[in-house]
């Protein structure tokens, strides 16, 4: 088996030694599949099993799966320069953006059918209308709330997967379809942040780039958390007590989760207490905003929820949004608070700080002081961060971050590009720390034979001969 460490290598060989076992011990087995529906659709002998990814017939490992899965190996720094252009601002809360801005729909039908301010469907109709997408796969829902992919072709199909769903839908195992059946050559893309991830190794990867690559916008929604469609069902049942054909419209707001019913009821929840039902890989998710979207969308930031918050990162979502501005198919204003888009994505990222005493005092082997340990650690919660992020999280003042990140640089610990911070590959951090560790043990212990050892030996000698039966011979003892 290739070792894990050069997985990094992997994007730019041919290797084809990795198979579904691969992407089943690193990924499914370990929790960390988001259901996305890219394996399924790429390999036909890959299906699905209740909530998860299947091998249904022999593995040929030709890597496939595991190099377009939404969960392996993502190389920001490759997907930043082919995605944003030189002129976006990048944020350590938000990502890479030109503009984020407040815009809602004119269309009073596509208003009354979608979540807030019907931006997503208003910019997916006008790009096909104008012929700059042939077709969208998106997310639609059963009666019963089901989610159901769908290869939107027609505004009449956008408009029936308005609404969030909130339950993990294999939105990219229609990418097959879409590409083959549909001899679709520039899909639009909505969904979760993860589900980017795949869409974009789709977009720029080859062997499928080449050959397929066809995806022409990406929109990506504002994800706080997300829910099998089972747990999904016992939050609106069992949690709110509403029929699930009952529901009108769900939302994730302010940190609730909101069920509107038919008879224009609404019943919600905090998000704190139904975290049990969250799906196990969204735990450890710190993309809020859809960080490598075109275009990202939610409805945090407005003081009416009858608005979109819209973060517009690269030139083709610039160039789309501008155009269905340009229409009067949508308006937009700049009276957006920031401040609560990032508290939320700070919220995310924060989510998982695994802050603990037993780690901090564990590294101490290795001569790490305590605020050292602590920023390492953030760090590696966070996955990346500049010096202003890592004081207002840890709450202390950037000179004394500013040192310890210094120090773990020294160490080669972490790294830096561009003043964000990252850790380095843990394997490759400890495996020199231990050959330091043992080659300060075994100099310190030469050292001390041939050095303490001798006059400690000769005190005993002299001071408690009539002890010793024989000889003491001290390369016994070491
Ligand atoms: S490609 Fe998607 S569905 Fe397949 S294992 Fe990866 S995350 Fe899961
Ligand atoms: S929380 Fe993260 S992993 Fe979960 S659905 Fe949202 S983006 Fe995907």
């Amino acid at each position: 088996m290739i070792p894990r460490e050069i997985i990094k290598d992997y994007f730019h060989c041919d290797i084809s030694e990795y198979g579904f076992q691969d992407l089943y011990d690193l990924v499914i087995s370990n929790k960390n599949c988001v259901l996305c529906g890219t394996c399924m659709s790429i390999c036909p002998r890959i299906g699905i099993n209740e909530n998860e990814p299947l091998l249904l017939d022999y593995d040929p490992e030709c890597s496939l799966c595991y190099k377009y899965c939404a969960k392996t190996y993502f190389p920001e720094k490759f997907f930043e320069k082919e995605i944003f252009p030189e002129h976006t601002t990048k944020d350590p809360l938000i990502g890479h953006y030109q503009k984020v801005m407040l815009a809602k729909s004119t269309n009073e039908n596509i208003l009354k059918l979608s979540q807030n301010g019907g931006i997503v469907s208003s910019i997916l109709i006008h790009a096909l209308d104008e012929g700059l997408i042939d077709g969208a796969l998106l997310t639609s829902k059963d009666e019963n709330w089901m989610p159901k992919p769908i290869i939107a072709r027609t505004s009449k199909e956008i408009l029936e997967a308005t609404g969030s769903v909130y339950a993990l839908a294999p939105t990219l195992s229609i990418y097959r379809d879409a590409i083959n059946k549909y001899k679709l050559k520039k899909i639009a893309f909505v969904g979760m942040p993860c589900q980017i991830h795949a869409v974009r190794k789709l977009q720029f990867f080859p062997p499928l780039s080449d050959k397929y690559g066809k995806f022409s916008l990406i929109i990506g929604l504002y994800c706080t958390s997300n829910y099998s469609y089972d747990s999904m069902k016992d939050i609106i049942q069992k949690e709110l007590g509403i029929k699930l054909n009952e529901v009108k419209k769900l939302e994730v707001s302010h940190g609730h989760f909101i069920a509107y019913t038919k008879d224009g009821s609404m019943k919600n929840i905090p998000i704190k207490s139904i975290k049990k039902y969250s799906w196990s890989s969204c735990q450890y998710c710190k993309d809020y905003t859809a960080e490598y979207s075109d275009i990202s969308v939610g409805n945090i930031g407005s003081e009416e929820n009858t608005w979109n918050s819209v973060i517009i990162r690269s030139d083709i979502g610039m160039k789309i949004f501008k155009d269905t501005l340009k229409s009067k198919n949508i308006i937009s204003n700049n009276h957006i608070d920031i401040s609560q888009i990032k508290n939320a994505c700070l919220r995310k990222k924060l989510k998982v700080n695994d802050m603990n005493e037993k780690l901090i005092s564990a590294l101490k082997l290795f001569n790490i002081p305590e605020l050292e340990a602590k920023t390492y650690l953030t760090l590696l919660s966070l996955e990346n961060a500049d010096l202003s992020m890592l004081s207002a999280v840890m709450k202390k003042e950037s000179s004394e971050i500013n040192l310890a990140l210094n120090f773990l640089k020294q160490r080669k610990w972490i790294s830096s590009i561009n003043e964000f911070y990252k850790p380095n590959n843990l394997v490759n951090v400890f495996k020199e720390e231990f050959q330091n560790l043992k080659e300060t043990f075994e100099k310190n212990l030469k050292e001390f034979k041939l050095g303490a050892f001798k006059e400690l030996e000769t005190i005993y000698i002299k001071n408690n001969l009539k002890y010793i039966k024989n000889n003491i011979l001290l390369d016994d003892y070491f």
